[in-house]
This record gives C-alpha cells, structure tokens and sequence, in this order.
C-alpha cells in the first residue's frame, strides 16, 4: 500500500515536471540526461558488473563451470535453451522494473527495451534469432496495468536487433495468481496450461527470443517455451531485463 501511495505520488511529480529521470527523479540539469533517464542511473541499468550463467542469466562465481549448466540450472529442465539478461535484480535495475509496473504509459518500458538493446544486441544477435515474442499478462491485468511491460520491452529490443517482433504471438488463458510460491516445483504447476499460440502462427523450426521484464526461477518462461515448442519452434532463447 505504501509503495502505491509512494508511485502515486512520483507520478503526480512526473507530470507536473516531466524533465526528470524516469528512474531516479533527479531533476534535468542536475546530472546529464541520455534520453529520458539521468547518466548515473544509464550507467547502472546498463552495466552489468557480475557473470551470469549462458544457460538461466543466473548470477555466478568467477570460475563457474557452465559448460552444462551452473549450480542452480545443471539438473533443471529449463524449457527455454539459454538465456539472456540485462543485469540482475538489484539496486537502479530494481527500481526501474518496479516503476515500469506503476508509471502511466509505455516510456519507461520502452526505454529499457532501447537500453537492452543497445548493450545486448551483438551478443543477442549471435544466438540468430528469427522473431521477438514476449510473455502474455492476462487480459484482465494488462487491462488494469494499461499496457504489458514485457511488449513495450520486446518490441524495442526487436526493433534494436533488427528482427521482426510478433506482438500477439500467445495469449494467456488462464487468470493465475502472481508467482510468490516457494519451489520450482510449485510455480511449475501455477502456470500449466496457463498459454496458448495464436491459431496460424508458423513457427516451424523457428529460433525465437522469448522477452519478459523479471525472471525469477525461470518456470514461466519455461512453460512459454514448452509452448512454443510444442507449436513447432526449434529454439526459444530467454531475454529478460532483471534476473532474481
Ligand atoms: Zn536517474
Ligand atoms: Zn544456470
């Protein structure tokens, strides 16, 4: 309640003075802007100063055998054939996936997709990817929220990469609640038959970049990807701002 009460009134400042970071608030002429957002916080969200693991964008050690995996994704079906991140859970990167949820409108979303792009897009490139797709919020939540963050973001990252992006590929049929269940396991079966693809999507042997805004164990993007599979994709590499 408090952190609403707190976002009702950042966009209250937004919209009396505009010319302040989306991420921070600090005023314009404080600190050099780079389109919408101040340098510190361009920096921060754009620098990802830890390794993450090729397979899940888990963080991990220095010296991590990720031949087949880390620690936590050796054993795993992940669904979904490697992954992608911009950085981890933390700090500015936090903020700003939070603020995506309660500013009104697309532009910080799209932001972070640009940023997503112009940091990741040679390594992205690499895994040769034929569409952009991103994760479904049900209908009812986009409905409430205005917009689905996941969209705003794969539509700037495929536009950076310059691969098409598919914005009704899947749907979400099912109303689950928010993934706060404790294992693997559990937020497995929270999401079980909870997407569909589009009736004449053509997926055959397609490679696809699978875009959501967090990833936290991964079973989500996992269920998507079985989906995508099962409709005929022969791989469906993850791409998410924040990795939990
Ligand atoms: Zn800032
Ligand atoms: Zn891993």
């Amino acid at each position: 309640m408090l952190r609403v009460v707190t976002e009702f009134a950042r966009n209250v400042t937004h919209l009396l003075y505009p010319n302040t970071c989306l991420i921070c608030d600090t005023p314009e002429g404080g600190t050099a802007f780079r389109h919408g957002v101040c340098s510190d916080c361009h920096r921060a969200v754009t620098t990802d100063t830890l390794l993450a693991c090729p397979w899940c964008a888990d963080t991990i050690g220095p010296h991590s055998d990720t031949s087949k995996g880390c620690m936590a994704c050796r054993d795993a079906a992940l669904g979904f054939d490697s992954a992608f991140r911009l950085g981890p859970y933390d700090g500015k990167l936090r903020d700003a996936v939070l603020r995506t949820k309660f500013l009104p409108g697309e532009g910080l979303a799209d932001l972070l997709g640009r940023m997503f792009a112009e940091t990741k897009a040679d390594a992205i490139r690499a895994a040769e990817i034929d569409l952009v797709a991103s994760v479904p919020l049900h209908w009812w939540r986009k409905w409430v929220r205005g917009y689905n963050q996941a969209e705003a973001i794969a539509r700037e990252l495929a536009a950076g990469l310059s691969v098409p992006f598919v914005p009704r590929l899947l749907r979400r049929v099912k109303y689950t609640p928010q993934q706060v269940q404790p294992t693997r396991e559990a937020r497995r079966e929270n999401v079980k038959g909870a997407f569909r693809v589009s009736r004449g999507a053509k997926l055959a042997g397609k490679s696809i970049l699978l875009v959501d805004d967090v990833m936290t164990t991964g079973s989500t993007l996992g269920e998507v990807a079985r989906v995508l599979k099962a409709a005929g994709a022969a791989r469906v590499v993850a791409a998410v701002l924040a990795r939990r």
